[in-house]
């Protein structure tokens, strides 16, 4: 049974660890701090076997060099081999292998960065949750910031995570729920599942518990970035960014990442 911890590491990353019972291997998902790393493995006395990279951004990927042994795997995405740490495994879409008991399969998410990657693992028993690592493609109630990609590459990458299973867990790798929230609540002051979600949200940080992991239905009926389609969303967007009747969704969705990036 593959058991899936968070480690908060520098601002507000999570890297997530992942162990399998019975046994000490493990592996971690974009390592941006090694130190918070090596303290969980003398704790839980775990020995990490590989390590899955979603994206080249130092805060993802710091920790890897100080990590890796001559016998740690380094997965990664093909596209970005050349500014990644060297990897053992550069995969492509389509592209899947099995890691601690589950089949993950290679997703490719260009927005955020070009050679972004998710890995999707899908439910292969009764007791099993579907997961997903997105890196920062897909936070809870919002999307990462698109920094090489266009509005339209992210919308297609965020429309292949909307066609997996509802019941996905979302491991994204930022704990910037609850300022996502007070931007989502802006777009639609009436998404009635929004305020029981942010209150929930709020307990949860007040309690110095993660948000995450998610899920794909909870972040469907309250994250604006999947929701441009929804008649509230686009009246809101019409109204602040003066789209008109005949826009496009790239251009609904355009409008909204750069609302967004400009919210305080
Ligand atoms: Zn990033």
């Amino acid at each position: 049974m593959l058991k899936i911890r968070p480690l908060a590491a520098l601002d507000d990353n999570y890297i997530w660890l992942l162990t399998q019972s019975g046994s000490s291997r493990c592996w971690v998902v974009d390592p941006g701090d090694a130190q918070v790393v090596q303290r969980a493995l003398t704790q839980y006395e775990l020995h990490l076997e590989g390590i899955l990279l979603t994206h080249h951004h130092s805060d993802h990927i710091d920790g890897v060099q100080a990590l890796r042994s001559a016998d740690t795997l380094v997965i990664g995405a093909a596209k970005d081999q050349h500014r990644l740490p060297e990897l053992s495994l550069s995969l492509s879409a389509g592209d899947s292998f099995i890691l601690l008991g589950r089949t993950f399969q290679v997703l490719e998410f260009p927005g955020h960065t070009l050679g972004h990657v998710g890995y999707f693992a899908p439910a292969e028993e009764a007791e099993q949750s579907p997961l997903l690592f997105c890196g920062d493609t897909l936070f809870s109630a919002g999307c990462g910031r698109l920094f090489e990609g266009s509005a339209a590459q992210m919308w297609q990458s965020l429309q292949q995570i909307m066609a997996l299973p509802e019941e996905t867990l979302i491991y994204a790798t930022h704990e910037y729920t609850l300022s996502n929230l007070a931007f989502a609540q802006h777009v639609e002051p009436h998404n009635q599942a929004l305020s029981q979600y942010t209150e929930g949200c709020r307990q949860a940080r007040a309690a110095n518990q993660p948000t995450l992991p998610s899920s794909l239905g909870i972040e469907l009926a309250v994250n604006p970035f999947l929701r441009v389609q929804k008649a509230q969303v686009q009246a809101s967007l019409r109204e602040h960014a003066g789209l008109s009747e005949q826009a496009s969704i790239d251009e609904y969705f355009a409008a909204l990442r750069t609302w967004k990036d400009n919210f305080r």
